[in-house]
């Protein structure tokens, strides 16, 4: 094979034809960030106009109390009387939402630590206490790597944890959990927890059940670029395969209060470097529709650019936020959507407030003075719905 370079990869971008391990490698290798930035730009634009989406959704984390014992991770504790302990009931949570204004949101995000407590009866609990009080909000719930446990817990396979926790409510999944695929990398930040293939195989299971998911990558510790490549790699082959991943987030490392930055003595990633990984993921993963830039991570203002560098999505309200601020995140626990539209306009993007699927449930004008443009339903066309929707749904499955 011929040496890689800038040109060919710009080429081969322009008449949408995939990129190969080696030309990615390439690009994690480059500092040329506006021009890295400007391709990324134009197949962001392609795939997704000028729209920015935004969600409007409300975090619950049910439990900082983990068994995983990742190095990288700031959020959990090993010890259930750790006064930064947090263990909460289904009734609590009840409790606590009832306090809460809901009005508007559209999905509950859950995700935790991985309590040896909680199980298939607590979470199918929780859920069907969620559906019950809040039956239109959309149910984004455990990360692959949750799934994995419960399903150890109950001595049963994946399937049938889905096919529980699905008839409890159950809708989505987030991506969380997939760190860095390499066993290199695996096995030093997260020993402890689902291995790459484990991970990919509970996706592949949602997948064929009709459960779309989305997917992540850590980065800014202690991976080299091949570990980078080889993980978007085997995403976007997950994805030619099932066609169930809405939306990839690159997640920056924070290091603060980490045994891993302690240790290898890791710096907080930068602005340029973040922007470097939003717009190869978007270059690379050519098979996944969204690409999102997480405010709660990056900022609300290195998510605006990101908006320009291969980002489309800014994710959502939040509100309370534990992971991220439990490693230093300095940014707020919540937006608000007025605040999301504003910084997604300002950002010079289209702001679409979304469901958890996509569908769009309202457009806003680019300019800040024109009243809010709503629409019914999302127009798609045949061939943009045969590529994005999963295609190992067997006729009559879950
Ligand atoms: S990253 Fe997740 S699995 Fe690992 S310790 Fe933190 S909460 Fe537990």
């Amino acid at each position: 094979m011929g040496k890689v370079s800038f040109e060919q990869i710009e080429e081969k971008v322009r008449a949408g034809e995939r990129l190969t391990g080696e030309e990615a490698l390439f690009l994690f290798e480059t500092n040329d960030l506006p021009r890295l930035g400007r391709l990324a730009n134009l197949v962001r634009e392609r795939i997704n106009g000028n729209l920015a989406y935004f969600v409007h959704n409300h975090h619950i984390n049910p439990t900082n109390v983990c068994v995983g014992g990742c190095n990288f991770c700031a959020f959990a504790t090993m010890d259930p009387n750790d006064p930064r302990a947090w263990m909460w009931s289904v009734e609590q949570i009840e409790e606590k939402l009832s306090r809460e204004d809901l009005t508007g949101v559209t999905e509950f995000h859950i995700v935790g630590g991985i309590h040896p407590d909680f199980n298939l009866d607590y979470y199918a609990d929780l859920f069907r206490m969620l559906k019950r009080n809040w039956p239109h909000i959309t149910i984004k719930a455990l990360t692959a790597v949750e799934i994995e446990y419960v399903a150890l817990l109950s001595k049963t396979d994946y399937a049938t944890v889905l096919r529980e926790l699905r008839a409890a409510g159950l809708d989505s999944m987030p991506g969380g959990g997939a760190e860095i695929f390499h066993p290199e990398v695996r096995q030093v930040i997260c020993p402890g927890k689902a291995d790459a293939e484990q991970w990919l195989e509970i996706h592949r299971t949602a997948h064929e059940m009709g459960i779309r998911t989305n997917c992540t990558m850590l980065y800014g510790h202690i991976e080299k670029p091949h570990h980078k490549v080889d993980h978007l790699l085997r995403l976007r082959q997950l994805q030619d395969e099932t066609g169930g991943f809405m939306t990839f987030i690159p997640l920056v490392f924070h290091p603060e209060g980490t045994e891993l930055a302690r240790k290898y003595n890791i710096k907080m990633s930068t602005g340029a470097n973040d922007l470097k990984h939003i717009a190869i993921s978007r270059l690379v993963l050519d098979n996944i529709p969204h690409i999102k830039s997480y405010w709660v991570q990056l900022t609300p203002g290195l998510a605006q650019v990101a908006l320009s560098f291969g980002a489309d999505d800014f994710d959502g309200t939040v509100v309370e936020e534990h992971i991220y601020h439990a490693a230093g995140a300095k940014t707020p626990q919540a937006l608000t959507v007025a605040e999301l539209i504003d910084l997604i306009r300002a950002a010079g993007r289209q702001p679409v407030r979304r469901d958890t699927f996509f569908n769009i449930l309202e457009v806003y004008a680019v300019e800040r003075e024109a009243p809010p443009v709503p629409i019914e339903v999302r127009e798609v066309s045949p061939q943009e719905a045969r590529r994005w929707q999963p295609r190992r749904v067997a006729a009559g499955a879950e």
